[in-house]
């Protein structure tokens, strides 16, 4: 036996399954097919929603909400076991490893009016500042890039951004980082303190079996194949978003430009179904929109279409969608389907900017005033809808009827700036009233940039029992093998709650499968 476990992945369920086994007392391996740690968390914002962990939200609350979004889409007892672990697995693991979670004050839940919603906020948390020299060696193998900042501090937590030059010098002297790679940091430095140390570029390929147990895996190495004996796997490799055939076989609709890491081509998924593993949740994702940036980078379009002074077109030159909505409900607007065209009708869409909206606020991590050369500016109504590719006298009636919307108040046709979601990253001048994102468009310039239906992650996979083993296709767990996070079949089916929708859970399947297998 070369270990009592086996974990496969080093994103955020992956090194939570490896410390929590380790710190069951198993001995864990923990294998990377990357060259470097964190998977798609390591570039994620590090954002972890767990519910009924702050005083004055409660298990029965949380319940009721993630009860009314699933419709259907989630098993009960699951949901149940997902909110009664978060408040133990933030104990956890502030107490056995060195990451701490802070609450993102009022970050609003992603549908806080419907019933147990949290409209000011208290299931959000951010992984404090993490001094990432504190990991020696591995420091320099965390995945995705340095940045320096908390959530709180950009401008789509209510920040500017801009931190001072004295205390951006004392963060960078310390090594001192915040998002996704602190929460991958401060787990990795509990693996590390558990005796665990990621065995990077092995990627397993295959699944040992005896006797309908799963006991170990095999996986490529730059020296050929290499075996790992085990009692119990952990599949935690992420999802299958960069996998076509995979996407193509089972997503609802079709996603582009995935922006999470090109790792998460569903080889959990494929290892699952080679021992017969019941899957749930298959055309389901946790949907984003993206637009192309600066040589061409998938970047997720979260703020700049909430801002006052902005809306999206599809090509037909006609909103069609609340654009402040949460990013994964809108993931359902990119797959409505045009059955006279026969065509998606809103994929890709345009997100037009106005001249006052770039002065006002900046867009795309640029200074106000300053737009990004990336994106496309057009002087004129006509040359909007000749970029647009739809008639002028349309796209003139839409911005038209826009602006009446936005002097009434109200938006008729989409409710844009109902939800207190919609402002939370609008105009913070106006939080919690619909000024916060409802803004009229001039004469122009626009700004213009393409928008595509895309993907954080795929989030079917495997079904699991409560402690994440996985089931065969005859409802029975089968003996040795676990999985979460986005491999796994998602415990919230197509609910993302709030911000942390995918982290959350993640981190609590991620310390559940890994102390079960570790039993
Ligand atoms: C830009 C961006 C921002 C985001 N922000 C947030 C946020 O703030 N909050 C939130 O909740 N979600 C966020 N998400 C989504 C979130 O990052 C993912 O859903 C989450 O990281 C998935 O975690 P995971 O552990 O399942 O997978 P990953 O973090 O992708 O880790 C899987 C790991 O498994 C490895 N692997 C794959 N195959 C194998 C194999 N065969 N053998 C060994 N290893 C293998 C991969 O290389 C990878 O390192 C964001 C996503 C993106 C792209």
């Amino acid at each position: 036996m070369d270990a009592d476990v086996v974990v496969l992945g080093t994103g955020a369920s992956g090194l939570a399954a490896a410390a929590a086994s380790a710190d069951a007392g198993a001995g864990v391996v923990l294998l990377e097919k990357g060259s470097t740690v964190g998977g798609t968390t390591a570039l994620s914002g590090g954002v972890v929603w767990l519910p009924a962990v702050t005083p004055g939200d409660s298990v029965p609350a949380a319940l009721r909400y993630l009860f009314a979004l699933a419709q259907g889409s989630a098993d009960d007892e699951l949901l149940r076991t997902f909110v009664e672990q978060a408040a133990p697995t933030r104990d956890w693991l502030h107490e056995r490893t060195p990451l701490r979670l802070r609450l993102v004050e009022r970050y609003p839940d992603y549908h806080p009016e419907h019933p147990g919603g949290r409209p000011d906020g208290g299931r959000s948390y951010e992984p404090e500042l993490f001094p990432t020299s504190d990991l020696g060696q591995w420091a320099d193998r965390l995945g995705g890039a340095v940045r320096r900042l908390r959530i709180g501090e950009i401008p789509s937590g209510g920040g500017s951004g801009v931190i001072p030059d004295e205390l951006m010098r004392e963060r960078t002297d310390r090594g001192v980082e915040g998002l996704g790679r602190a929460l991958v940091a401060g787990l990795l430095a509990g693996c590390l303190k558990h005796g665990v140390e990621p065995l990077l570029e092995q990627r397993a390929v295959r699944l040992l079996v005896d006797g309908g147990r799963v006991n170990g895996v095999v996986a490529q190495t730059s020296a050929g194949e290499r075996t790992f004996v085990a009692r119990s796997v952990v599949l935690a490799t992420g999802g299958f978003e960069r996998d076509p055939g995979l996407v193509r076989a089972f997503l609802r609709g079709p996603i582009s430009h995935p922006p999470g890491a090109s790792t998460s081509t569903g080889d959990g998924l494929r290892l699952a179904m080679t021992v017969g593993a019941s899957l749930g949740g298959m055309p389901n994702a946790w949907w984003v929109p993206v637009v192309l940036a600066a040589h061409d980078v998938s970047t997720l379009l979260l703020r700049e279409r909430t801002l006052p002074g902005t809306i999206m077109l599809n090509d037909s030159g006609r909103r069609f969608v609340n654009e402040a909505a949460n990013y994964n409900a809108l993931g359902a607007a990119f797959h409505a389907f045009d059955v006279t065209r026969f065509r998606y009708a809103n994929d890709p869409a345009w997100l037009v900017i106005d001249e006052a909206c770039v002065r006002t606020y900046g867009v795309f991590g640029h200074r106000p005033g300053d737009a990004p050369g990336w994106l496309r500016r057009v002087e004129s109504v006509a040359e909007l809808a000749a970029a647009v590719g739809a008639p002028e006298s349309t796209v003139r009636a839409t911005i038209e009827h826009w602006n009446r919307l936005v002097d009434a108040g109200a938006d008729a046709d989409f409710d844009r700036g109902q939800s207190r979601y919609d402002g939370w990253c609008g105009d913070q001048r106006h939080y919690g009233t619909p000024a916060a994102t409802l803004g009229s468009l001039g004469r122009g310039p626009f700004y213009l940039a393409r928008v595509y239906g895309s993907a954080l992650g795929t989030s079917g996979g495997p079904r699991t029992t409560l402690d994440g083993q996985v089931l065969a296709v005859d409802g029975r767990p089968i003996p040795g093998l676990f999985a979460a996070g986005n491999a796994m079949a998602a415990p919230t089916g197509m609910v993302y709650g709030g911000a942390g929708g995918t982290l959350g859970p993640a981190l609590v399947f991620g310390r559940l499968a890994g102390r079960a297998a570790a039993r």
